[in-house]
């Protein structure tokens, strides 16, 4: 039987995009095959804030940042906490990505018209030793125009392939099953879904309409992670970290199920770290859903304080913006799933932002005017103003008191005392009287205000948080977000899959979220932040080029 294309890519989100288009430019035939409708292409890439890891820049340069490719190793070796024989592939991987975050994937970009806001953030701090985790240095490049603004270039370059029929887009077609032939991976298989009118991310209908089959001489999955799938997460929960959460907000659409995964690995392929999950601890439900769940994420700044659901103040370096796995160590070691936020206006205006493209107009809409008009107004952003006054998850006082027996309401407890909260916030405010003192979370927030960046945009003065001149007081109740699936399948530097004997599967490469970023999980442990869109691009691209050598 003849072929259909070339290579098939399931999955046409960021990572299959990239590979689709690589193997375009080379002259091969592609058909890109997904579940959802056109009005998806981009995938969870585009709800993104379009954050990217880049080491060394330019952007970093001008705001007298000093970072390395040695620094960035660095970090990244003590956040990721290789420990396992399976941690081969993965570690190589670390070494190529961040060389290319320190090299080429700047420029690449560019060369597409990427664009990147000129101020550089500081995600995952770390708070530990120069060798344990975390940034040492800003690196949290947004995209100009948000997640949009990373998938336009590619999805450019795939309609023009499209257009002149290298590339072949096939909507609303679900694979239910890899075909193999003698081994090797050939085609396609599954069901026609009914065409959908729902906006997207709005879960759409499951109706079959039909069968498909297509064959080809290479397959390539990219069909993302798994947090979406809340039973697929609990199933994978790390012993390590206690019994799954009994409550989780979600912070991807339901098209990230996880089921390409269940099926890559029925055919043979070897899915390794399983147990790392990248999930914040930091999520809001949304008061205006676009899929079930959906929460979104505060992207919080150094000074709030962080209580966990009996009123116990989070220990060092616990604090909001240094180690998202930590805190979720500690949070379910609780026995509670939630946590508590307690700050000030002058806090929530300056520190609060929230990840998602539709949650940040300006930066999205690439307007310098309402980016101006953000850091100028008297409240906080908009959308974040917005969250303050209908989110679920937020409680508005002026004396704490009132606030903490709120807190208790929404939490459906008596488990907050005023008496010691007031004790730990009291104790903190008296630390703020100097420039030099004891508590650490006050030391950071001295430390941040010494990058430029964080002083002009991210980092509000230290001032007393029952001072009521930066009032009222704001309390936020902090779910678990499920985000990112941090294992995958095992791929050598050129995404082809290894089979569970330890041979690469013939024609078979994964990319992406369900490769794990890379390698079968590039990040080990932990994320430095912004390399999930950049793995993405990473694997997707050395798919693309490697399968466009093997075909023939
Ligand atoms: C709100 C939000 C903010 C984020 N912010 C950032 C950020 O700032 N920086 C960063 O680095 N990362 C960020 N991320 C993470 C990043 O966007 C994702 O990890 C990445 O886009 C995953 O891309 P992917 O191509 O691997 O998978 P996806 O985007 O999930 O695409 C997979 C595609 O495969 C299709 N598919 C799945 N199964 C099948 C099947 N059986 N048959 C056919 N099709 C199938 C799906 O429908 C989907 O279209 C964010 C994510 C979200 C949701």
């Amino acid at each position: 039987m003849s072929n259909d294309a070339d290579v098939i890519v399931v999955g046409a989100g960021l990572a299959g995009l990239v590979a689709a288009t690589e193997l375009a430019d080379a002259g091969k035939r592609v058909i890109v095959v997904d579940q959802e409708g056109e009005q998806n292409l981009g995938g969870q890439a585009f709800w993104s804030l379009g954050g990217l890891f880049l080491v060394d820049t330019p952007e970093q340069r001008r705001l007298g940042i000093k970072d390395s490719h040695d620094l960035a190793l660095q970090d990244w070796m003590g956040t990721a906490g290789f420990d396992r024989e399976e941690d081969h592939w993965p570690k190589k991987w670390a070494e190529a990505y961040v060389a290319f975050a320190a090299g080429e994937k700047r420029g690449w970009l560019q060369a597409m018209g990427h664009r990147l806001f000129p101020v550089v953030g500081w995600a995952e701090r770390g708070g530990y030793d120069a060798m344990g985790h975390g940034n040492s240095v800003p690196r949290f490049h947004i995209t100009w125009g948000t997640g949009p603004g990373v998938v336009e270039p590619f999805e450019r370059r795939a309609r023009e392939h499209a257009k002149a029929g290298r590339i072949t887009f096939k909507f609303r077609h679900r694979v239910d099953a890899l075909d193999m032939t003698n081994g090797a991976a050939t085609g396609v298989s599954g069901k026609l879904l009914e065409p959908s009118s729902e906006a997207r991310g709005e879960s759409s209908s499951r109706v079959e309409t039909g069968d498909f089959s297509l064959k080809a001489q290479a397959v390539i999955v990219a069909s993302g992670g798994i947090g979406g799938n809340h039973d697929l997460v609990r199933q994978n929960w790390p012993k390590r970290l206690g019994a799954p959460p009994k409550f989780m907000v979600a912070g991807v659409p339901a098209h990230v199920d996880g089921r390409m995964i269940g099926i890559t690995e029925a055919a043979g392929a070897r899915l390794i770290n399983r147990d790392r999950m990248w999930h914040y601890v930091e999520g809001v439900r949304n008061w205006a859903p676009i899929w079930p769940g959906h929460g979104i994420r505060i992207l919080p700044g150094p000074s709030s304080m962080w209580f966990d659901a009996t009123g116990k103040r989070l220990p060092s370096p616990l604090y909001p913006g240094y180690d998202t796995l930590g805190q979720l160590e500690y949070i379910m070691r609780t026995g509670y799933d939630y946590s508590w936020f307690i700050l000030t206006q002058s806090i929530i205006k300056k520190e609060f932002g929230l990840s998602g493209s539709e949650q940040n107009p300006d930066l999205t809409g690439k307007s310098w005017r309402q980016v101006i008009r953000r850091a100028g107004a008297k409240g906080g952003p908009e959308p974040v103003e917005a969250f303050k006054n209908k989110g679920a998850d937020f409680i508005v006082r002026d004396n704490l008191e009132d606030l903490v027996a709120a807190m208790n309401k929404l939490g459906g407890t008596s488990l907050l005392d005023p008496a010691f909260i007031r004790m730990q916030i009291e104790a903190r405010d008296r630390e703020i009287d100097n420039p030099y003192v004891k508590d650490s979370q006050v030391m950071g927030i001295h430390n941040a205000r010494r990058y430029i960046g964080d002083k002009l945009i991210r980092t509000a003065k230290p001032h007393k948080i029952l001072d009521p001149a930066h009032g009222p007081l704001i309390a936020v109740k902090l779910n678990i977000l499920t985000r990112k699936t941090l294992g995958g399948f095992e791929t050598d530097l050129d995404s082809r899959v290894f089979g569970n004997d330890g041979n690469i599967i013939p024609g078979l490469y994964a990319v992406g979220e369900a490769a794990g970023f890379g390698g079968g999980g590039v990040h080990g442990y932990r994320a430095l932040e912004g390399t999930f869109l950049g793995g993405c691009l990473f694997s997707g691209r050395n798919a693309g080029r490697a399968a466009a050598k093997a075909v023939l």
